[in-house]
């Protein structure tokens, strides 16, 4: 024990009976539950195996065994551990024929589910845009996540459809084929122990003790587990901090930690008040941020490091012009001795991988993407890339074989094959075909594409006229937007976001002056995983990037919190959804500021672009009114100007005009020759770079 402190010794050690730990970021929960176990096995003789660890993540499972090895020798490693999801599988691979499954029961993955709920409601004639299986399968989670089998569940309508008649039937089928889904798990381990007396008791009597980190994120059927499984023995360990809840949205309730004195009586509570993780200047900020949070528990938390450096608040100009400075920030980190795999990004949306995962790849510090796909591996960004290649003459084959179900034209995987083999024989490129069938002469699956090859050819006319908005028009006319749409509302956003992304990527390199092949040919490279993996190529020396919500429980050297604005963080659902809404968001930059060790980086932008618009967002009510010594702000330094006018007299201060944006003033220039940069503030469409020897400006 000699390395914790006392309030942590007298938590690791307290006697049996339910604890406890509440406890602000860094105090080291975590590490109080690994000496918990460890003063369990070595000084009360529990056998390893019949402790139960609950963690975050299955790797934080691991991370958990290879620290109790490292304490206490081979002994740590036969500590039972998991996640909820994977401890419940267990249990049920034990005793699921008491629900009337086999035990070789298989768990369905995503794909699977979304397969299976489509021909549900295609054989009782439901269309899509009706009820679309994401929706459906995101209200049978919510109910799995609150504890109601289909009997339990409200009767709710959706565009005249009974729910829970769909989840009953949803269950139906997958126990007639021997299989769970994900959310099954967790509320058939709970049913075994609530329905079947003698398999409560059999799997109570396996633990003599369990734990449980990050406890404020538990949802209620994890809580009516945890009940279930230590009613008897109430040797229940749980940590967690109010402070860091982040799951509201996914049905995480943290009142089960508020409120854990009433559910367990006699409960032992123990409180931790000093951050061993964070320096002083990073804790303080911290600090402050988290106070404004009403309805909370007050809790101190005290700086064990010294000072150090204070946490610092950019503001860059655009996305583009962010990411350049993190990269900056990233690179003299490192030549200050911190290695790459201490450094981490941690955003709010994931759309904000994009200028970041752009430039990290242009420059080769390695990255990787934690617990997401990179930008142009996900689903709509490829299908969207897809229509604008085949618009602007450059799409494949297998590009078009990509979207011609997408939206539904009526062709099925047999007249996807036979679409496949009249291409294979034309012989021709997959857009040249599409403007043959535009005159009409299609036969078979061929004629399904007519009213898109149509669709192509009108816009492309019509973009000779209006360049940027021709992307748009098929997106929409083609019925692609629309099919998203009715996927529900939080999926669609999040990838409607996505597609105005990419949009606005597409325009900015177009600015740049790529032609459209040369445009696929970056994003080609980008998209390939291949390609990322090579830029890291030592898996753990390379700079992370996670979402805020991933990031819980982690620590880095060095931090950036790319985007702390309103609609950002706050993201504008929270906005849109009141206090509760924007007390979560709070929550989140708690987390993400506590991730710190050493350094710590905010950024916001001036302007972003956002659904192929320009938006001026106003910086987080989070930061806004922080005083400078609590959060250090530097404004954006302004671009190297030069002071030689650059060819065809382009300087600093002038007034230009873009053949597309219109007219403007220069800001300021970078780079030399071909490569020269040039900033410019145009008076309709905000501040953009561009290439110069591309950019076709002319002084007015
Ligand atoms: P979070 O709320 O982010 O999950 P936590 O409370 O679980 O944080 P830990 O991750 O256990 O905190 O600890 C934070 C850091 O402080 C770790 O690097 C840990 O090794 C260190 N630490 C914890 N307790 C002590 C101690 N008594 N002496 C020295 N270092 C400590
Ligand atoms: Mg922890």
């Amino acid at each position: 024990m000699a390395e914790l402190n006392s309030a942590q010794t007298r938590a690791a050690e307290a006697a049996g009976g339910p604890q406890l730990i509440l406890a602000g970021a860094g105090t080291g929960k975590t590490r109080t539950i690994v000496h918990r176990i460890g003063h369990l096995i070595a000084a009360c003789g529990v056998a390893p195996h019949r402790i139960l660890a609950v963690t975050f993540t299955n790797k934080a499972a691991a991370e958990l065994k290879a620290r109790l090895s490292l304490l206490i020798g081979d002994d740590g490693g036969g500590v039972t551990s998991g996640t909820f999801h994977s401890i419940s599988l267990k249990f049920l691979r034990r005793y699921a024929d008491a629900l009337g499954y086999t035990r070789s029961f298989q768990v369905v993955d995503a794909d699977d589910q979304k397969a299976l709920v489509k021909r549900m409601l295609k054989n009782r004639n439901i269309a899509t845009d009706r009820l679309h299986p994401s929706y459906m399968l995101s209200w049978i989670e919510h109910c799995k996540h609150a504890g109601m089998t289909p009997e339990q569940a409200p009767d709710s309508e959706w565009n005249g459809i009974r729910l829970h008649e769909l989840y009953a039937q949803y269950q139906q089928e997958l126990s007639q084929h021997e299989r769970m889904d994900f959310s099954d798990l967790i509320l058939n381990a709970a049913r075994l122990m609530r329905e079947h007396a003698d398999v409560a008791v059999a799997l109570r009597a396996g633990f003599d003790h369990v734990l449980v980190d990050e406890y404020q994120d538990t949802n209620p059927i994890q809580h009516e587990w945890l009940q279930l499984l230590c009613g008897e023995h109430r040797n229940l360990t749980v940590v967690g901090d109010d402070d860091q809840s982040i799951y509201g949205w996914r049905g995480a309730d943290v009142s089960h930690i508020l409120d854990f004195e009433l559910s367990w009586r006699g409960a032992g509570i123990h409180r931790l008040e000093e951050n061993y993780r964070s320096t002083g200047a990073i804790l303080q900020l911290a600090n402050v941020i988290i106070c404004e949070n009403a309805d909370r528990h007050e809790k101190a938390l005290k700086a064990t490091r010294e000072d150090g450096e204070k946490p610092e608040w950019k503001v860059c100009n655009d996305e583009y012009d962010e990411a350049r400075q993190i990269l900056g920030r990233i690179e003299r980190w490192r030549s200050r001795g911190y290695p790459w795999c201490e450094m981490a990004i941690l955003y709010r949306s994931n759309r904000q991988s994009l200028p970041l995962e752009q430039l990290f790849r242009e420059s080769g510090i390695p990255y990787r993407i934690i617990g997401g796909v990179g930008f142009f591996e996900r689903m709509e960004v490829k299908d969207v890339l897809a229509y604008w290649a085949l618009l602007n003459r450059c799409g494949d084959v297998l590009q078009l074989l990509r979207i011609c179900n997408r939206p539904k034209r009526g062709l099925g995987a047999m007249g996807q094959e036979q679409l496949a083999a009249i291409l294979a024989a034309s012989g021709m490129r997959a857009y040249e075909w599409l403007d043959l069938i535009a005159g009409g002469q299609a036969e078979g699956a061929a004629k399904k594409l007519v009213p898109l090859a149509r669709l192509l050819v009108d816009v492309r006319q019509d973009m000779e006229a209006q360049a940027d908005r021709g992307l748009n028009m098929v997106l929409e006319a083609s019925g692609y937007l629309q099919s998203l749409s009715a996927m529900g509302e939080l999926e669609a956003a999040s990838r409607i976001e996505n597609i105005r992304t990419l949009q606005d990527y597409i325009e900015i390199s177009m600015a740049q002056g790529l032609t459209p092949v040369e445009f696929m040919d970056r994003a080609s490279l980008l998209q390939s995983s291949e390609e990322m993996k090579g830029n890291a190529q030592d898996e753990e020396n390379a700079v992370s990037m996670m979402s805020l919500h991933r990031a819980k429980g982690l620590e880095f050297d060095c931090v950036v919190l790319p985007g702390v604005e309103e609609g950002l963080l706050p993201h504008q659902r929270a906005l849109d959804e009141g206090e509760s809404g924007i007390s979560e968001e709070r929550r989140l930059l708690y987390v993400g500021v506590t991730r710190a060790r050493e350094q710590l980086l905010l950024t916001s932008a001036r302007q972003r672009r956002f659904f192929g618009e320009m938006h001026f967002p106003l910086p987080s009510r989070f930061i806004k009114k922080l005083p400078a010594e609590i959060l250090q702000q530097e404004s954006f330094a302004p671009l190297t100007i030069h002071a030689q006018p650059a060819p065809g007299g382009i300087a600093p201060g002038l007034q230009v005009c873009h053949p597309t944006f219109g007219e403007g003033m220069v800001l300021g220039m970078e780079g030399s020759g071909d490569a020269m940069r040039v900033t410019v503030q145009f008076r309709k469409v905000g501040i953009k770079q561009l290439m110069l020897k591309y950019a076709a400006l002319q002084v007015v």
